[in-house]
Formats: C-alpha cells, sequence, structure tokens
C-alpha cells in the first residue's frame, strides 16, 4: 500500500560512485599494483576488493608532472 519514496537513484547496480574505475596512471607503481588487485578481485569476484583498489586508485594523489625526485 504505501509506496516507497522514489528518487533518482537507480537499481541498485554497482555504478561508480566512487570511481571505481579509475584509470592508473601510467608509471605509477602505486596505480598500477592497485589496478592489478583490482583485475585480480574482479576475476575472482570480490567486488568488495575490486572496489576498495579502484577507490584507492581515484585517490592515489599524484604530483604535477614535472616533479621528479
Ligand atoms: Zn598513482
Amino acid at each position: 500500500m504505501t509506496e516507497p519514496k522514489r528518487t533518482m537513484s537507480p537499481p541498485v547496480h554497482l555504478t561508480d560512485p566512487y570511481n571505481l574505475d579509475a584509470e592508473p596512471v601510467p608509471g605509477c607503481d602505486v596505480c598500477t599494483a592497485l589496478d592489478k588487485q583490482r583485475m585480480e578481485a574482479r576475476e575472482q569476484g570480490r567486488a568488495a576488493a575490486a572496489a576498495t583498489a579502484g577507490i584507492e586508485i581515484a585517490n592515489h594523489l599524484h604530483k604535477k608532472r614535472g616533479v621528479k625526485r
């Protein structure tokens, strides 16, 4: 009887609210490792682990180009 309030939220579909498909930065060891983890997690069906890796890639801050140690 009571219709739940519907907003614009789509059905649960594993969309990317956290940019889970963030592109790893080429040449970044951390991103490369995380990307590998993400792929492996996906292959193993571990969605949460894949999501975590994706979030970490998205959150991995990079110095602007030209900054070298
Ligand atoms: Zn990185």
